[in-house]
């Protein structure tokens, strides 16, 4: 997908002198930045959440600048509040959310800011189980003003879902999450760019209202569907 954005390198050498101001000691990779999110959704459906990174201390550390090592591409819904589901904490995750995770133009920059300037290398998309936007999309009702637009992003997957076995809905949600990937890994001229030269990880994954946990999607979901 072509987009007019323009992002000299000189730009974003400055850019990031006044966002990341100070030195963090940790650069994870997207590998280890994808374990981090891992080990932190296990403590908390454990109940073994540290709150790491909340104190007085972090606030002033961040406050010099920022240095998230995720990106979550999230949907709004207030049930999945993302520093929670994955115990972590100020500065930690940089974080777009709308409804459904529907993303265009301004939610593209902002994943571009956080990977080209922040430095963050993994970008999660984060549906999780009885989307509203979703089932919305599956049942296509009247709505007002610019819901539509929601349900228009996510008719897609809607009707894939219905070609396959299993419930609709849920299934439409994982396929609405393996579009958006596919979607942002395509996304000229940053993200595809990254992805290619392996500096970019786009990884989906489900979370469950019911049992707090975070299902990471395999690269190739859309075509294991039956
Ligand atoms: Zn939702």
């Amino acid at each position: 997908m072509k987009t007019n954005m323009y992002l000299p390198t000189i730009s974003l050498l400055a850019l990031s002198s006044i966002f990341c101001a100070y030195k963090f000691a940790e650069d994870p990779s997207p590998e280890q930045a994808l374990q981090k999110l891992k080990e932190g959704n296990a403590r908390f459906i454990s109940g073994k959440s540290i709150r790491p990174n909340q104190d007085m201390e972090r606030v002033k550390l961040v406050a010099e600048g920022q240095k998230p090592f995720a990106i979550i591409v999230g949907c709004s819904d207030s049930r999945v509040p993302n520093e929670i589901i994955f115990d972590q904490g100020l500065g930690d995750l940089f974080i777009v959310r709308t409804a459904g995770q529907v993303s265009s133009y301004a939610s593209w920059g902002s994943m571009e800011f956080a990977h080209a300037v922040l430095g963050a290398k993994l970008i999660v998309v984060l549906g999780h189980t009885k989307c509203g936007a979703v089932a919305a999309a599956c049942k296509v009702p009247d709505v007002p003003g610019h819901i539509v637009t929601l349900i228009n992003a996510i008719k897609p997957a809607a009707e894939e879902a219905r070609k396959h076995e299993g419930d609709e809905v849920e299934n439409a949600v994982k396929i609405n999450v393996a579009m958006q990937v596919k979607q942002l890994k395509g996304l000229e001229p940053v993200m595809s760019k990254a992805v290619k030269n392996n500096q970019l990880k786009i990884i989906g994954a489900v979370y469950d209202l019911q049992t707090g946990k975070v299902e990471f999607l395999p690269d190739n979901y859309l075509e294991t569907l039956k």
